[in-house]
């Protein structure tokens, strides 16, 4: 009865009507009273904390102020007009100001009287206003019962401001929701897990998650609601790696042959490192038993992942099989396919590229050599996952810069085949190891933990934007001696609030400092059709332009070795390990290279300490610590890095002890039927299925 409470549409709660209804759900993906439940603030602003006028600062993003109202004052007619007040508190004053329901505001509002005033200050004309401000008369706010302290904030998207339904909008429905909820939300964690772990009720998490009394509420509710999420997602990953184990053998690469060892042996052009010669032994080790295998390779940017992964590709090229590398982009597989085929070019080895842009005739060309099994090693993007690319015989899928991608993609390349392949993952985000054992709970672990010798460490610069021609001095220098050099810029659009220089007018002023025909420059960003993209990209690639002016789409895994330099603009607008991914896009080729942080002044201690840690190590473990360091408590909204496990909660950096006992728990429970059978356990049992029924990525999964 009380799992149909929860399964109840949205349409039921007060408030929500049927244009409500389909707005949420088209935004939020809100269908049911659970989804509401689930769907968690992402922060709490204290209403028990006021300010002083004098005490506003620019980028607040909220304050709390108390006042006496005085000069009421509409200004023009019609569209367009506004309505001033003026907030007076022992400090000094502020401009309060209007556009909408003037009329009502003007009503209700009675100068010389004490008000609270809750908004989010904005610099206009060099002064501060407050548009639209919460205001609530002190009198009335002292004797209502109602007084929240901690207010929630809720994510919401243009169109639903636009639909009246902004965060305030997500608390009245939430609040809807909770005068129905009484003890209709079933507990899914059984009691011997609840008292182990001092976790309170799901139902008590699910109201002190939207509207806490302190910031005890807020603590114990994410613990529980972090356990939850955490313990089934454990639950699922190692039940459904017991169960292939059981059903699935995969193919078994018994010999070393000879494409491997004349490839090793006669072209690869230097010595692997002690660290690639490790992997691939585990890798050997793996695939050569029997059992499938499935294993997330981690390496840092430049530490030759791509080449481990092509002799992996050349071991099964020996066992009679064929394999595949799937890229996240078009530009990455277009590289790959370039940098494969130059270390084969003296070996009978077919390889094939397939993306977005293959043209039909080429296609179907491939097609056919797939599936008569001439094509040793097909390239591409997603384009590999259709129905119509077929193999003869697929043992060994390598996945690129995995977190682009869904399980469900994943699952969807590894049924190509009876036997299911062996699965290579391969990231360059630096996740510390024993996270990622759990993260990735099904797969096992490799870690490139060296650079390849010879690597110059690349020297990093912080520059205030007014030291500008100084680094185009220096940019003119390099080109002067054949290097190229990247410029990127962390957004395409100007957004309303945040003053960032755009990518266009980058583009413009360079192209002015850098004039042809002496110079040319790229340009590249996501809005650009993919065609257009690589085009550009590849121009820069051969060396025909000397500048590539872009947003973060070069982020990953570009190779141009000849380009030198690094320029990030508005560099404390990035986080550190995507600091730390752009920079990885030089020091590729034998020459010295730069990164160049350019930031304005105004920065966040915060941002300050970013720009520290880049100019001071280029270790990525380093750089995952001090970025794990900075992110405080209280954001709820976490890392999110897998991409892979949509987390509404848990931090899988953060929560490391939380993820820990779950994965304990998860695993107690499967390794022993009689526990799992257990009547004491059956409501995890039934919570288990119901997710794994609900999540089309989850059945995708085993
Ligand atoms: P990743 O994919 O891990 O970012 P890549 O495989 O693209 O790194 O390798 C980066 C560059 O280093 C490539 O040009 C590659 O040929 C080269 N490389 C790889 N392994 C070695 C090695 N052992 N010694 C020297 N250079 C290497
Ligand atoms: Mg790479």
């Amino acid at each position: 009865m009380s799992g149909r409470f929860l399964d109840s549409p949205i349409k039921y709660l007060k408030g929500v009507g049927p244009a409500r209804e389909k707005i949420l759900k088209q935004e939020l993906g809100l269908h049911s009273f659970e989804h509401v439940l689930y769907y968690f603030p992402f922060r709490y602003i204290d209403r028990t904390k006021f300010y002083k006028v004098s005490e506003i600062r620019e980028h607040m993003p909220f304050v709390q102020l108390k006042g006496k109202i005085s000069e009421l004052q509409t200004i023009g007619q019609g569209p367009g007009s506004r309505l001033t007040a003026i907030l007076r508190d022992d400090s000094g004053m502020i401009e309060l100001i209007w556009f909408r329901g003037i009329k009502w505001v003007k009503e209700s509002l009675k100068p010389g009287k004490e008000y609270i005033v809750f908004g989010r200050p904005a610099l206009f004309n060099r002064k501060f206003n407050i548009p639209h401000p919460d205001i609530e008369e002190l009198n009335i706010a002292k004797t209502s019962q109602v007084q929240v302290q901690l207010q929630p904030f809720y994510n919401v998207t243009e169109k639903l401001r636009k639909a009246n339904v902004d965060s305030k909008g997500i608390v009245k429905i939430v609040k809807a929701l909770m005068e129905v909820v009484n003890n209709n939300v079933p507990e899914n964690l059984s009691n011997e897990i609840l008292d182990r772990y001092k976790l309170i009720s799901r139902e008590d998490a699910l109201r002190y998650i939207h509207f806490p009394s302190n910031l005890k509420d807020i603590q114990a509710a994410q613990n529980r609601l972090k356990f939850e999420e955490l313990f089934f997602i454990q639950l699922h990953l190692i039940k459904s790696k017991l169960i292939r184990a059981y059903k699935n053998k995969g193919v078994a690469f018994s010999i070393v042959g000879d494409t491997f060892n004349e490839f090793y042996k006669q072209h690869l052009p230097f010595e692997l490192t002690g660290a690639q010669k490790k992997v691939l032994r585990e890798i050997r080790q793996d695939t050569g038993t029997g059992k499938q295998m499935n294993r997330l390779l981690q390496g840092d940017v430049g530490s030759g992942k791509t080449l481990v992964a092509l002799m992996c590709m050349l071991l099964a090229t020996d066992n009679g099989f064929q394999s595949c590398i799937m890229a996240p982009t078009e530009i990455l597989a277009n590289q790959h396919y370039e940098g494969i085929t130059e270390f084969l070019n003296k070996m009978n080895v077919k390889v094939g590229l397939l993306t977005g842009s293959t043209k039909k005739k080429d296609r179907k060309v491939l097609h056919e050599s797939l599936l008569n099994g001439e094509l040793k090693i097909l390239i591409g993007t997603h384009a590999l996952i259709e129905d119509t690319v077929q193999f003869n015989n697929l043992g060994l899928v390598v996945i690129d810069e995995q977190h682009r991608f869904g399980v469900a993609q994943r699952a969807k390349l590894w049924k190509k085949s009876t036997i299911p392949p062996h699965v290579l993952v391969m990231t360059a985000t630096p996740i510390p190891r024993t996270l990622a054992m759990t993260l990735y709970g099904d797969l096992d672990y490799s870690v490139i933990d060296e650079l390849p010798p010879g690597r110059k460490c690349i020297k990093t610069y912080h520059y205030f934007d007014k030291d500008r021609y100084k680094v185009f001095g220096f940019i003119k220098k390099q080109i002067d001696q054949g290097r190229q050099v990247y410029i990127v810029y962390p957004l395409i659009a100007e957004s309303e609030t945040l003053d960032l220089k755009d990518l266009n007018d980058g583009f413009e002023s360079i192209q002015r400092a850098f004039p042809k025909p002496n110079y040319s420059v790229s340009i590249v960003h996501g809005k650009m059709k993919a065609a257009d993209k690589d085009f550009e990209m590849q121009r820069f690639a051969k060396g025909e332009t000397q500048i590539m002016v872009a947003t973060t789409v070069i982020e990953v895994g570009v190779n141009v070795p000849n380009a030198t330099v690094m320029i990030i603009e508005n560099a404390e607008r990035f986080g550190l390990s995507q600091l730390h991914q752009l920079r990885g896009r030089v020091g590729r080729g034998g020459d010295q290279s730069y990164c160049i942080l350019m930031t304005s002044y105004k920065m966040t201690a915060e941002g300050k300490t970013r720009m520290k840690t880049m100019v001071n190590t280029s270790d990525g473990f380093k750089i995952a610590d001090v970025d794990l360091k900075l992110r405080g408590p209280g954001d709820l909204q976490g890392t999110q890095q897998s991409g892979v496990l949509d987390l509404k909660i848990a931090d899988l950096i953060k929560d490391e002890a939380i993820l820990k006992a779950a994965r304990k728990e998860a695993i107690t429970i499967l390794e022993d039927s009689e526990i799992y059978n257990a009547p004491k356990n059956n409501m995890i049992i039934r919570e288990l299925g119901r997710r794994e029924h609900k999540s089309t990525n989850w059945s995708d999964i085993s």
